[in-house]
């Protein structure tokens, strides 16, 4: 375990054990900067479905000396296509990562991951305090104080919001009636996970594109279960309907038998994965702008707290790990100046992720092509690229999952 260094001049507060909150703790840590997480939830084992992790993020962990544990509990697909709706006509094959860059991409339980991130804080002697809601704060030139519901007071020098996308750290910031506060509901993502073996079938990881909707599933704990997530449009809510959709809820037995309804000939592994599921969790999707700044003073954002983006990218793990990494950099290198180090965490991150953000939304536009002729036009360009050029389209990620966190500061 790392002992704090002794007149470190720095000692750091994280609101949320979350994916972003866990990794920013133990690389703290690891540089001798005590911190302590405040979390909401009495446990926080994480729940929740699958999750893709890309190279980018595996390199992260990989430098925290987390390899094993990962490898443990996760599956590399050889590789994952993208396939049209209806024709099952293959547009895009991903192939393994491993291959292209020396790096695993892996889908694995997000349970599991947060599993490995909680015992590595716990291995490090990160403190955390599990059933701690934070609902304000005060900072002055020496610190931040940061209350508790039950009337706790937490004094440090930095004060990092990790508390995810509906972040109450971000509001206390910048203010509800600004534009981060002002998402748009774009969409719903209905999530789960079923035994696999009630589907019949070999299942193909990747994506199935068609009008206005995809789906995407992947095999997850060696195959035992498998993950879905059945993405769709939706538009012209009245802003009292999309105040309502602001939790993740349980779909209803009516939604779910809905949902089957509207992806009926898609293809027999989404017909197949539908008919198994009995249950499933509606998250809705909102499209965020970029923020112009992630920090006042001595308080700071990371994660989905500052830039959350749609899920069509799968990075959104992968940015909060990455955060988590640089941040805990940053403030080492300017421990003298934490507030230069919130700053230069912002100028180091920002243009990576809003750059997620907007190719995330973009890919939703490019998934979801409904007018027949463009789709028609776009899915004939793609089936023929995949076949004369097959590394095309992996190509066009290479700017992403080759980026190295580690050397970034
Ligand atoms: C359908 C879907 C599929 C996705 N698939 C992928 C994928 O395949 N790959 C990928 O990389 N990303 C994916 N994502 C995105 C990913 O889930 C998020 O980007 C990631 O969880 C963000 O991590 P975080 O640590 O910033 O926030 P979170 O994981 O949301 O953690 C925030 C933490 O803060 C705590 N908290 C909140 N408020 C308070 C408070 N006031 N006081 C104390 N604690 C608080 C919460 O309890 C939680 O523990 C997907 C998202 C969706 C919706």
């Amino acid at each position: 375990m790392n002992r704090p260094a002794k007149n470190c001049p720095l000692r750091v507060l994280i609101v949320g054990a979350g994916i972003g909150g866990l990794t920013a703790a133990i690389n703290l840590v690891v540089r001798n900067i005590p911190v302590r997480v405040i979390e909401r939830s009495a446990s926080s084992e994480g729940i929740g479905a699958g999750l893709q992790l890309q190279p980018n993020a595996t390199r992260v962990l990989h430098a925290m000396g987390l390899a094993e544990r990962l490898a443990a509990v996760s599956m590399e697909p050889s590789e994952n296509l993208l396939t049209a709706a209806y024709s099952g006509r293959v547009l895009a094959r991903l192939p393994q990562a491993r291959t292209r860059i020396g790096l695993p991409h892996y889908q694995l339980h997000r349970a599991d991951l947060q599993h490995i991130l909680l015992e590595s804080a716990h291995e490090h002697g990160v403190q955390i305090l599990p059933g701690q809601r934070a609902v304000g704060h005060t900072q002055d030139s020496a610190g931040v104080t940061l209350q508790t519901q039950d009337g706790g007071e937490y004094r440090a020098e930095v004060l990092i919001g990790a508390d995810g996308a509906r972040s109450a750290v971000r509001t206390w910031l910048f203010g509800a009636g600004e534009p981060a506060d002002q998402p748009v509901l774009v969409g719903l993502a209905y999530r789960g996970l079923v035994d696999a073996e009630k589907v019949e079938g070999k299942i193909i990881p990747g994506a199935v594109i068609g009008p206005r909707r995809h789906f995407v599933s992947y095999p997850l704990r060696g195959g035992s279960l498998i993950n879905f997530v059945a993405q769709e449009e939706i538009g012209g809510l009245s802003a009292e309907e999309n105040k309502k959709e602001k939790n993740e809820l349980q779909a209803s037995a009516a939604e779910l038998a809905a949902l089957r309804a509207r992806f009926a000939g898609w293809s027999p592994q989404v017909e197949a994965i539908l008919r198994a599921a009995d249950t499933c969790l509606r998250w809705p999707l909102y499209r965020h702008r970029p923020l112009p700044a992630w920090s006042v003073g001595r308080v700071g954002l990371l994660g989905d707290a500052c830039h959350p983006s749609l899920p069509n990218l799968a990075s959104g793990a992968g940015m909060a790990i990455e955060d988590g990494y640089i941040i805990a950099a940053s403030l080492e290198k300017y421990a003298a100046n934490p507030t230069h180090g919130l700053r230069e965490f912002y100028r180091l991150r920002s243009n990576r992720c809003a750059r997620i953000q907007t190719g995330a939304a973009w890919m939703a536009t490019l998934f979801h092509l409904h007018p027949p002729l463009q789709r028609y036009l776009v899915h004939g360009m793609l089936a023929v690229a995949s076949r004369i050029a097959p590394g095309l389209v992996a190509h066009g990620f290479t700017w992403t999952h080759h980026y190295d966190a580690t050397k970034i500061v």
